[in-house]
């Protein structure tokens, strides 16, 4: 008996202090790989963060809820020091409660619709003519003060339609849902010159200034403006996509007093409406928004649980993704999945009874959608930069960050020298059957389109994974189909597998990851005027606004 548990003992510290190699390596794989077979949460975790506290607008109670339940969640699976993390958002809090919106003549029928964030309700229903404004192409500061001169009188007591109709072709090449190997191969090694960089750099399409041209958000801001003072009664914006998708954003002053209430209608809804009232015929609309604001808001939260480290627990692997989402669906795909699959991944090397060498740290943080605020204000306050760092960074070895749909896995972009890669690529090599392909050294430090890119550009190991691209840019990613139903959980286990393996691998080794050095940390990016004109936030994206 006594031997036995000696036996017993044995395995334990081997399993909590040795890297495994060889054979045991195999072994221990395979019980990362039987664990999340066996026992995965992820489906379960989505539920609640999706179906019971979605959508999780920043600075909304529901997200909060959301990450008070994560870390419930995360101390019943065994994790430590579960808290939430203030940081300062600045604007109140906001939810949609109700919406209603119709056609009242010449036809009667529902629109569909979303509420534009952080604008105000209607008071109850409103019922008035539709006005559509036919803006000027790209004007200059004079074309569009001359054009909204002719407009005062045209929109006040009206509900306005802001813009022509966008016209969205039939899509005859569907984009691909899944990378094939040879190209996810090719992605993701070291050795192909054209290898991709990581999402180091800015995503989405937001088009450079014109000289003497205003930019589709100054149009937007002046608009609102110019509505607000003309005594318009509601906004309306095309939502600019196929299948009655929308996306819909914010008010980008957070300020009930500088918007009208605004609804982002589908593109079917705004053309049909459009072409009734080309013919010379009057429309009646009447619409009901009910929203609510949360003062308390302006403190938001980010969400922090650890499995405390043994003898190099002050040393810290972290990973996570974005909690925050917007308010149109329930934030599944964007980011609800990134953040299950990263809780999961923990939870399998806990499960699986490992005593990390370092502390392994999961952070789920809100604010990213306007603007990377959450993950840029836990770096401040906790790392520093490379320039300038605070006693934990020397500690931090690699933050690992998932958020590009419901796809699986396909490789790593690891801010670092080629080194620090290929640790990474060495854990995940076991997996490929999963579909992950390596992974490569990104030595971007721009801020660009998601967390890891919070501690890239402060000198900081961010750790990109690459993904199957799914119906993600198609259907989900900041739409109102962004849902539970479009999770495929298959994908989803895979890549907490392969993220337990290489958190794994970075909690036990005996050396840190590799780094810069003095010498080859590369610099930061010129600073393009104010940090949120540097980063294009998403409602500068087309299909928004105008
Ligand atoms: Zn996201």
């Amino acid at each position: 008996m006594l031997r036995t548990r000696a036996l017993f003992m044995l395995c334990v510290s081997l399993l909590s202090y040795a890297p495994v190699l060889g054979q045991d390596a195999a072994d221990f794989n395979a019980k990362i790989r039987k664990e999340e077979t066996d026992n995965s949460q992820i489906m379960r975790t989505m539920h609640f963060l999706t179906d019971v506290y979605g959508p999780r607008l920043t600075g909304s109670p529901n997200l909060k809820a959301a990450g008070e339940w994560a870390i419930k969640q995360m101390t019943a699976w065994g994790f430590e020091n579960g808290h939430l993390e203030a940081w300062d958002f600045g604007h109140p809090g906001w939810m949609n409660e109700r919406f209603s919106g119709f056609i009242n003549s010449p036809v009667k029928d529902t629109l569909t619709c979303e509420v534009l964030s952080w604008t105000p309700g209607t008071n109850g229903p409103v019922t008035a003519h539709a006005y559509q404004m036919t803006l000027p192409e790209k004007p200059s500061q004079e074309e569009l003060t001359a054009y909204l001169a002719t407009q005062k009188d045209k929109v006040k007591g009206e509900i306005v339609l802001a813009g022509k109709q966008q016209i969205v072709p039939v899509t005859l090449t569907p984009p691909a849902r899944r990378q094939d190997d040879k190209q996810a191969k090719e992605r993701y090694d070291p050795n192909n010159p054209n290898a991709a960089q990581g999402r180091g750099g800015p995503r989405g399409n937001q088009q450079p200034p014109e000289p003497g041209k205003l930019t589709a958000r100054q149009i937007d801001e002046q608009l609102d403006q110019f509505l607000v003072a003309s005594g318009a009664l509601i906004r309306v914006n095309d939502a600019g996509r196929e299948h009655r998708q929308i996306r819909a954003f914010n008010n980008r002053t957070f300020d009930a007093t500088k918007a009208l209430p605004t609804v982002v209608m589908s593109n079917e809804d705004y053309g049909r409406i459009a072409r009734i009232l080309a013919d010379g015929s009057a429309v009646e609309l009447e619409f009901n928004i009910v929203n609510r604001w949360y003062p308390e808001g302006k403190t938001a939260y980010n969400t922090v649980a650890e499995i405390p480290g043994t003898d190099k627990k002050d040393e810290v692997v972290m990973l996570g993704g974005h909690l925050d989402s917007w308010h149109s669906a329930t934030g599944a795909t964007d980011n609800a999945i990134g953040c299950a699959v990263m809780m999961e991944a923990a939870r399998i090397l806990r499960a699986i009874g490992v005593k990390p060498r370092r502390t392994i740290r999961v952070a789920l943080w809100s604010g990213e959608e306007e603007g990377l605020l959450g993950s840029q204000a836990y770096v401040k306050q906790h790392f520093g930069t490379f320039e300038e760092p605070k006693p934990e960074y020397s500690k931090l070895i690699a933050y690992f960050n998932i958020d590009s749909g419901t796809g699986r896995a396909r490789g790593a972009s690891v801010f670092g020298p080629p080194e620090g890669a290929a640790v990474i690529r060495q854990a995940l090599a076991p997996f490929e059957d999963l579909g992950v392909m390596g992974a490569i050294a990104s030595k971007s430090r721009a801020l660009g389109g998601t967390d890891s890119t919070s501690f890239s550009q402060a000198g900081l190991a961010g750790i990109g994974m690459g993904q199957d691209p799914i119906e993600y840019n198609s259907a989900t990613w900041h739409t109102n189909l962004d849902t539970y139903e479009r999770i495929i959980e298959d994908d989803a286990k895979k890549s907490a597998m392969v993220i337990a393996a290489a958190l794994y691998q970075l909690a036990m080794r005996d050396e840190l990851l590799p780094r810069f050095s003095k010498e080859t940390m590369p610099p930061l990016p010129p600073k393009e005027g104010t940090p949120a004109q540097a980063t294009p936030t998403p409602q500068a994206r087309p299909g928004n606004k105008l």
